[in-house]
Formats: structure tokens, C-alpha cells, sequence
């Protein structure tokens, strides 16, 4: 049995920052993963560049996370907002910066770098990183064990079994198990008496079997807004960014930002969501309308697919025409009132219904897991297992595409090792 002060279990980001959290104020850390190195996920992030964090304030951050989550994440952005972490990873030699949007990533655009660095700190603050140690339990002693001086946990793995008072649980989610991230947290959390919110993929790419989708596999469009017309728009707001064409429905981000509504949906029993599309979100609807009126009074003889083509790829133009019922060469002049206004339903708000998500084999978060209630966020401890702090996607946290999930990976890992070092 080894024993250590503190035993985090978990070596992505959440782990490693409670690791070093808890490292660098004299504590005799041991840091588990069931992962030969640390930082499995780091290494594919965001294109395999690590979309580190998002230039933006904390509140900001907070208030991507929804009004619980945001809630939640405040003292931990505290700790170590978006600021304070990329200056944190240039500190450990990567230098970054700010694409257009805020995101922000290594100058390098290498995300082993990233995961290099800390590795490098890792062993440079004395944490005992065990690789390929799988946790298969965590037991807390009995009591009076504890009482005649044994360490409150034991938590046994694939490489020996080893003891420590406190315990950092951060494992992440159920997202992308083929690295090794299959949902294990939850089991642990739940034995400790827990309470684990219903988990859903999240940040996840969308099934539509529509063929005309189908048949745009590979186009992809920088600048649409996408919402859920079914679902309270308060909680649910429409997305903006890049959608991509795909041989299953669409990905991109802003696809993928809808994708955790959507499965929450689905998982709710329906067996089709709504999915509202304005593929011209610079464009004012009237505007667009009275150009296309004031075409067709003129005798404007361009085909309708030479005019939406140049607004939108020529596939997608030909695609919406379709769906409109109007010939793509029409000649503008021919154009109908009626047909317009199809048209216009076509370009600002095309409906089409979602029959599923790729799932958590592609999904980049986990929305649910452990209720926030039971985890005091001034210090992460758990209200329920004194000794035992939470953090990263374990928690019943997610957010948007952009860097938040690191961040606030980063930023609870960070406090919650802090804590159990006091
Ligand atoms: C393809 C992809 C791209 C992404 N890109 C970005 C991005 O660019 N920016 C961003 O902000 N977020 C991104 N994310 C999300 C981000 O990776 C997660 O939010 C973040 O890694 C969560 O950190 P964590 O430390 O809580 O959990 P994880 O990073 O998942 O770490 C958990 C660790 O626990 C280990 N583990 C699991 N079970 C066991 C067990 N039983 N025993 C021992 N060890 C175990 C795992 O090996 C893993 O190392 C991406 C996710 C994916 C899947």
C-alpha cells in the first residue's frame, strides 16, 4: 500500500491542476490514470491544437455554463479564470494567442506541447504520477480505522492499492471512451453516496436522414444560426458559427453547440427534435424581400439559382430552391409572391428534424454527472464525503465550444487541490 497525503484520481486537466495545486503547498501527492501519460484528451483537443481557453473575462465564462453551472464555476474562476491560465501555461514555457472569435490556442498549434508542459511541472513539483493505473475501487475506512490513525481512502488500481485522508475525484465524463474516458467517475461518485445526474452526450455532431443534407456531404458554411424552436429559448438560445454538411446530418460548432439540447430531448423519449436554420444571418429577411420583389417587377431575367447562389454555395442554393418547391431556373421575374415567401422560409429558417446525435463515441463533453448540490463550490469538498473533492467534466457541468470546458476543467482542478491541501 502506498500512502500520500493527497490522491488525485485523474490526470486531465482537472487532475493534474488539483495535483499541482496541492504539490506546490508541501503536500506528497499521488496522481492516477489509467492512461500511460497524463493529458489523454489534451492531445486531441481542438483538432489535436488544444483550444486551450477563450479570451474572454471569467464572467463570461461563468455565463456560458447557464445560470446553475455559472453559479457554481464562480469561486473556481476565481481561482484561475481564462486570464490566469493562459498566463499559468505561458508561465510553463507555451507561448499562445487569440484566433479571430477568442479563441486561444498555442502559438505552436500543437497540443502535445501543452500536454509536455505540464507533464514537465508535474514532475518538477514532485507529484508521483502512476500511469496505467486504472481505479477500480475507492474505499473509505471504517471510522475507527481512521481514528487509530489510518488514511480515511484507499483506492485500489491496476498497478497496487494506495491511501491518502483526502481524495480528488476528477475522471471526467463518458465522452470519447475510445481514450479511455468511459463514464468510470460516476460508478465511484455514486458508490460514495452521490447523487449522479442522467448523463447525455454533449458538444456532439447531429443524425438527420434527410436526403437533401445528405446529398450536401462535405459542403460546409462559416456563418449560420441555428436554434430548437420546440425548446424554451431562455435555456436553449440559438447558436452562430460554421455548420458542415455530413454523410450522417451536420457537424461544425455550431451543430455540435446545439447537440447537447438535442440529446437531452431525444433522451426524453421524442423521436425527432426541430432544428431551425438561417443560413443568412447578415442578411435582414425584409430587405431581402423587397430586393427580390423589386427584381421580379423589373423583369429581372436571372435564374433564382444564379441569385441565391450568390449568396450561399451553389449546392446549398440549388438545395433550398428544392425545399422552397420553386425550379433553381425559374427566372426571377416568374417569381410569385407566394413562392417568394417559400423562398425566404427556405433562407432564414429551414426546419428540419433531428432523429439522433453521433453519441458519446463523438460527443466532446458529458452533460449531467454529479449534482452540484452536494459539492460545496468554495471549495469543491464534497457535502456528502467529507475528504473527498470533486472536479472537471464529473461534475454536472458543460459548455459551449471554445475553450470553456478547459477552463473550467483547469479552474475546479485547480481549487479543488488548493482545498484539499489546507
Ligand atoms: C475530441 C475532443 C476535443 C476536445 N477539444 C477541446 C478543446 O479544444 N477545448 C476545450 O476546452 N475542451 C475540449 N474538449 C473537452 C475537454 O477535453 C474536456 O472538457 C476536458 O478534458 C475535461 O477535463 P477533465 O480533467 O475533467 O477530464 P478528462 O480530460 O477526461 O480526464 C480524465 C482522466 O481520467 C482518466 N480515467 C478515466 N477513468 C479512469 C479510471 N477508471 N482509472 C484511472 N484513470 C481514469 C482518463 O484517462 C483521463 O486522463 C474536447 C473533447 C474531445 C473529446
Amino acid at each position: 500500500m502506498t500512502e500520500a497525503d493527497l490522491i488525485v484520481c485523474g490526470a486531465g486537466p482537472a487532475g493534474m491542476a488539483a495535483a499541482l495545486a496541492a504539490a506546490t503547498r508541501g503536500q506528497r501527492v499521488v496522481l492516477l490514470d489509467q492512461a500511460g501519460r497524463p493529458g489523454v484528451k489534451i492531445l486531441i483537443s481542438g483538432g489535436n491544437r488544444c483550444n486551450l481557453t477563450h479570451d474572454c473575462a471569467a464572467a463570461a465564462i461563468a455565463k456560458a455554463f447557464g445560470r446553475a453551472g455559472g453559479r457554481f464555476l464562480g469561486h473556481a474562476l476565481r481561482e484561475r479564470g481564462p486570464r490566469e491560465l493562459r498566463a499559468w501555461i505561458e508561465s510553463l514555457g507555451v507561448a499562445t494567442k487569440v484566433e479571430p472569435g477568442g479563441k486561444v490556442f498555442p502559438v505552436s498549434n500543437r497540443a502535445v506541447d501543452v500536454r509536455d508542459a505540464l507533464e514537465r511541472e508535474l514532475e518538477r513539483a514532485g507529484v508521483r504520477f502512476h500511469g496505467g493505473a486504472a481505479v477500480t475501487a475507492i474505499e473509505r475506512v471504517a471510522s475507527d480505522a481512521a481514528a487509530s490513525g489510518a488514511a480515511p481512502f484507499v483506492v485500489a488500481t491496476a498497478r497496487g492499492r494506495f491511501a491518502a485522508p483526502r481524495v480528488v475525484l476528477a475522471l471526467g465524463g463518458r465522452s470519447y471512451p475510445k481514450v479511455g474516458t468511459k463514464g468510470d467517475g460516476y460508478g465511484f461518485a455514486a458508490a460514495l453516496g452521490h447523487t449522479i445526474v442522467a448523463t447525455t452526450p454533449a458538444l456532439v455532431p447531429l443524425v438527420a436522414t434527410s436526403a437533401w443534407v445528405r446529398e450536401l456531404s462535405g459542403v460546409t458554411l462559416p456563418d449560420v444560426v441555428l436554434s430548437l424552436p420546440a425548446a424554451d429559448a431562455r435555456r436553449e438560445p440559438p447558436q452562430r458559427g460554421a455548420l458542415l454538411f455530413t454523410h450522417f446530418g451536420l457537424s461544425g460548432p455550431a451543430p455540435m453547440n446545439v447537440g447537447g439540447a438535442v440529446a437531452r430531448e431525444l433522451a426524453g423519449g421524442v423521436s425527432s427534435v426541430p432544428l431551425a436554420i438561417d443560413f443568412l444571418p447578415n442578411e435582414e429577411r425584409a430587405a431581402l424581400d423587397a430586393r427580390f420583389a423589386a427584381a421580379t417587377s423589373s423583369g429581372d431575367a436571372r435564374l433564382v439559382r444564379t441569385v441565391v447562389g450568390g449568396l450561399l454555395p451553389r449546392r446549398v442554393a440549388e438545395a433550398l430552391c428544392e425545399q422552397a418547391a420553386i425550379a433553381p431556373t425559374l427566372p426571377l421575374r416568374q417569381l410569385s409572391a407566394a413562392a417568394r415567401a417559400r423562398l425566404l422560409d427556405a433562407l432564414f429558417a429551414t426546419k428540419l428534424a433531428l432523429v439522433g446525435t453521433r453519441g458519446f463515441d463523438f460527443a466532446e463533453v458529458t452533460r449531467g454527472g454529479v449534482a452540484l448540490e452536494e459539492v460545496d463550490p468554495a471549495t469543491l469538498q464534497s457535502r456528502v464525503v467529507p475528504g473527498l473533492f470533486l472536479a472537471g467534466e464529473l461534475l454536472d457541468l458543460d459548455g459551449p465550444i471554445g475553450g470553456y470546458n478547459f477552463t473550467a476543467a483547469f479552474a475546479t482542478g485547480a481549487l479543488a487541490g488548493r482545498s484539499a491541501a489546507e
